[in-house]
């Protein structure tokens, strides 16, 4: 139809996104003349061309092209020009507008987690970048643990307390987020064994990026009674603020997150 907006997701592998099915749901719902599809890219540099190419409207980037759709943009809004990390993109009359909606997703999803004050990020990649940056940003303690110490340069110039494997002490936090990719396709836990299960001993809340499954990391979780969530409500929380970015703001927050969240037993 020609007045159909067109919007899809880059990435690399996409075909298991759960994208698709959460935007298309709220433009049905609301009635939004709108389609939601998936592109699979394999070289970000040819991001723009490919979204003018097939007159997008608006794209959610994953991984691992949402360094390189920061710079496909024309204008950086809010939280990502402090990160350089674009998972939205709006084109306004033919200018691209990249967002950063993941960290603001992942606080959406701990709102309900009381009393949080020191929270250790297990990872030093985009999502941890992303989300240690706003957790700061709100006023949380956050430390961050990563397997190599060379990714995190970047964190212990932020201003992070850092630590890797080797020099992590085993000291209390209210959450452990683990931000890595461990456990995604594989049985891996982000960290050593020793070391996770003594720090999960003396943690309060648990939470994984990984949606849809029950990783070592959160099985671990579960064997502990902590309380935990996987990143499903994190994904949900991007979702509705990309789809109101892509919508103009026209509908609320409640009127967008009510048929995302029904896609998600889709
Ligand atoms: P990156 O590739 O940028 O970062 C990966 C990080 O994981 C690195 O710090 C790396 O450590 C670490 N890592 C990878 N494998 C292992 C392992 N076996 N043991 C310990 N550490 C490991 O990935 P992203 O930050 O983009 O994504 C991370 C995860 O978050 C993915 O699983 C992704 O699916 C998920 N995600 C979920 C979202 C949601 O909405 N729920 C949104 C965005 C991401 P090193 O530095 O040593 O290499």
């Amino acid at each position: 139809m020609k007045d159909t907006k067109l919007f899809a997701i880059f990435g690399n592998p996409v075909k298991h996104s759960r994208s698709p099915l959460m935007h298309n749901k709220v433009f049905k719902k609301l009635g939004v003349q709108a389609c939601y599809t998936r592109i699979h890219l394999e070289d970000g540099t040819k991001l723009r061309e490919t979204f003018f190419a097939q007159k997008l409207m608006g794209a959610n980037i994953t991984v691992p092209h949402k360094e390189a759709a920061y710079k496909a943009c024309d204008e950086i809004r809010g939280f990502a020009q402090k990160i350089g990390v674009v998972n939205t993109i709006v084109n306004e009359n033919g200018r691209l507008i990249g967002y950063n909606t993941d960290a603001d997703g992942f606080l959406f999803s701990i709102e309900k987690f009381d009393t949080l004050k020191t929270i250790l990020i297990i990872g030093a990649g985009g999502t941890a970048k992303a989300l240690s940056m706003k957790l700061q940003e709100v006023g949380y303690k956050v430390s961050v643990l990563n397997r190599s110490k060379a990714n995190l340069e970047y964190f212990s110039k932020s201003g992070f307390i850092t630590f890797t494997w080797e020099d992590c002490p085993i000291v209390s936090y209210d959450l452990v987020v683990n931000t890595t990719s461990a456990g995604l396709s594989d049985d891996n836990y982000p960290a050593p064994l020793e070391l996770l299960r003594g720090l999960l001993e003396k943690t309060s809340y648990g939470a994984d990026a990984i949606y849809g499954k029950l990783t070592p990391f959160l099985r671990l979780c579960k064997e502990l009674n902590l309380p935990y969530k996987d990143g499903a409500d994190m994904l949900l929380g991007q979702g509705i603020l990309a789809n109101n970015l892509f919508t103009q703001e026209k509908y609320s927050l409640d009127e967008i997150e009510k048929p995302m969240k029904e896609s998600f037993s889709l």
